[in-house]
């Protein structure tokens, strides 16, 4: 097969040729349809994932059919159209067995703990647990870009957040998984003031379900303007970016008896931010996080996006090809699109 491989980090991926994968016993392997270019591709490369042994084939927000099954496989067939979870269980630690796959002890990440799917094909570990069946009408791009932004924001505004209709929800920062969660808490029926530094992405926010929208270059302080546009603080709250001060402002800005949710990652030097505990104390605040979410609660989300309740498709933005992929793999630190680039020739 055609894959897009690294051999050392930092250095330039290579477009080679490899042996196609079989399945596990209770995997299978895909297809790969289409398939996002993330930045935790670029962490990957860079070597800020310590789970990525080398020489590595990166990608993990995939969608594909299934060409080939491991003899365990009871729920699959050949020739089934099927996405993938960023994160999938490995089906018998004490999470999976409570059914929080997404902080499995023994974590199938395709990309970093094993390779992914910038590639023809992809081997997919324990297929009946971590597979989810896609409708005919979700096409391949747009379920490729739901495994890993739009269901961490799912997981955060709908699980972890509990928001509710008529609630205030501040989400600080308009990237992918900023822009899925205004999406996704307008749909419940909440009002969302949006944050950003960028004008272009505050539009954007707008016709995606803000209420609000704050550039926080032209407020003197971004916690009083959440505050005051939300008569006393938001009842739920995203730090969507993953940076001290979004993190910081993120939780302040709550009402008495908020709940915060760390969507962003904290990588290196932002691992461990300083939060305002006196405030969480005083206030009852909850601070949560959300990783990923689990494959059998696509079934809580999909009914949302056939009804056409949630457009995941207008958070999908270039196509492009395997090739193209490397270019767009290493510069993903300095160009961010608005809108997931996604890899649809192979
Ligand atoms: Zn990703
Ligand atoms: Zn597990």
């Amino acid at each position: 097969m055609k894959a897009v491989m690294f051999e050392a980090f930092n250095a330039r991926p290579k477009l080679v040729t490899l042996p196609d994968p079989r399945p596990e016993p209770h995997g299978v392997v895909l297809k790969v349809e289409a398939t996002g270019v993330c930045r935790s591709d670029w962490h990957g490369w860079v070597g800020h994932d310590s789970d990525i042994v080398l020489p590595h084939v990166p990608g993990h927000e995939l969608a594909g059919v299934i060409v080939a099954i491991g003899k365990d496989v009871t729920k699959w067939r050949v020739a089934d159209r099927v996405t993938v979870p960023f994160v999938g269980g490995c089906g018998s630690c004490p999470e999976c067995h409570a059914g929080h796959q997404q902080v499995c002890r023994d974590q199938f990440q395709p990309g970093f703990t094993h390779w992914g799917s910038f590639a023809e094909y992809v081997s997919i570990h324990k297929a009946d647990l971590n597979l989810v069946a896609l409708p005919e009408s979700v096409d391949f791009a747009t379920a490729a870009s739901l495994g890993c932004r739009f269901v961490t924001s799912f997981r955060a505004v709908v699980d972890q957040g509990k928001v509710s209709a008529g609630q205030w929800v501040a989400v600080h920062g308009c990237g992918g998984v900023g822009l899925a969660a205004i999406m996704i808490a307008n749909a419940l029926g909440a009002h969302v003031v949006a944050v950003d530094i960028a004008e272009d992405k505050l539009a954007l926010a707008r016709t995606l379900g803000a209420a609000v929208t704050i550039n926080a270059r032209s407020v003197t302080n971004v916690v009083e303007a959440v505050r005051e546009v939300t008569a006393g603080g938001a009842h739920v709250s995203l730090d969507a970016l993953g940076h001290p001060e979004t993190c910081f402002n993120s939780v302040l800005n709550l009402r008495r008896r908020g709940k915060h949710v760390q969507v962003g990652l904290m990588l290196g030097d932002h691992s461990t931010p300083a939060v305002p505990m006196s405030r969480i104390v005083a206030h009852e605040l909850e601070i949560l996080g959300s990783h990923g979410m689990q494959a059998h609660r696509y079934d809580a989300m999909m009914p949302m996006i056939l009804s056409g309740k949630l457009k995941p498709e207008l958070l999908v933005g270039k196509e492009i090809s395997l090739e193209e992929s490397i270019d767009a793999l290493i510069s993903m630190d300095r160009f961010q699109g608005t809108g997931t680039t996604v890899i649809t020739r192979f």
